[in-house]
């Protein structure tokens, strides 16, 4: 008989073989992932590491943020609005092979028409919106509202850091290299995720004045690492066959890893400093949590 513990690990390892296909084989922009659940964690919790004490949020509240980090993820099953809040692909926009970035919602609307600007995904606004939400909580000292507005933050932030939610070759598939987003941010993650934990660079959290620039920025500093990840991958892929084994993604990080961990601890410090902002704009309240 096999052991009921081999059973357990195999029936794991077949679910996540079994994801990692679905991901590859039919991946609409909407259910990409961010970082995995491990990685928005991982981020949330070194962003709630660097909160000053004066805000005074207790451990328990903390660590609810970092549990409800991955929520938005798991809301898309059911609510069908809720995909292109997590991604953009900016290059879509032929300003931006200009060197331009319309920030105004509105004005894309205009020129490229409301469904477009939807399918190509509104990640910047969606994490604009839920910044005034997160002040207009800590303004009323809404324990639930801060919580759940937080947590929502902490996830759209996390999502602008990922290189492939800014780009429309979110998953290589305009370069023949499908499949590139799961091998990169669960498979690869969760292989080395050991290493990034002990990478935290602790920064402390500064005051953000415009908030739509702030957030522009770090999605265009995620896209200008989209080449460099898919070289990445056609270096890995090329050495081993393209053989997706333990050599590959050992050769994937090794190409990515200063990359991704400047990426995850900016996204943590993004983070910290706009839940910051959200308070110092509500007027620093101080309340139960
Ligand atoms: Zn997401």
């Amino acid at each position: 008989m096999l052991n009921p513990k081999f059973l357990i690990v195999r029936k794991i390892k077949l679910k996540k073989i079994i994801f990692t296909a679905f991901l590859t084989i039919i991946l609409p922009s909407s259910l990409i992932f961010g970082w995995g659940d491990k990685g928005h964690k991982l981020i949330s919790a070194f962003a709630m590491r660097q909160l000053p004490a004066q805000m005074k949020f207790s451990d328990e509240f903390k660590a609810a943020i970092i549990a409800h980090s991955v929520d938005p993820d798991n809301r898309k099953r059911d609510d069908k609005t809720e995909g292109p809040k997590h991604f953009i692909d900016i290059d879509y926009y032929k300003e931006f092979s200009d060197g331009m970035v319309i920030m105004s919602r509105d004005t894309l609307i205009k020129l490229y028409g409301e469904q477009v600007v939807i399918k190509e995904g509104i990640l910047p606004w969606a994490t604009e919106l839920t910044y005034f939400n997160l002040m207009n909580a800590f303004k009323q000292k809404d324990k639930d509202k801060v919580l759940l507005y937080s947590s929502d933050l902490a996830h759209y932030v996390a999502d602008g850091h990922q290189p492939l939610h800014a780009t429309i070759n979110y998953n290589g598939q305009l370069t023949d290299q499908k499949g590139v987003h799961a091998r990169y941010e669960i498979d690869m993650i969760d292989n080395y995720l050991f290493v990034i934990e002990k990478s935290a660079d602790d920064q402390s959290p500064y005051y953000v004045n415009s908030i739509p620039s702030f957030i522009f920025d770090y999605i265009v500093g995620s896209n200008s690492y989209v080449e460099m990840l898919l070289s990445a991958d056609k270096f890995a892929s090329k050495k081993t066959d393209g053989k997706y084994d333990k050599e590959y993604y050992r050769l994937l990080w090794f190409k990515t890893k200063y990359m991704t961990i400047t990426s995850i601890n900016s996204a943590a410090l993004s983070l910290s400093s706009l839940i910051y902002s959200a308070w110092v704009d509500a007027g620093k309240p101080v309340f139960e949590n």
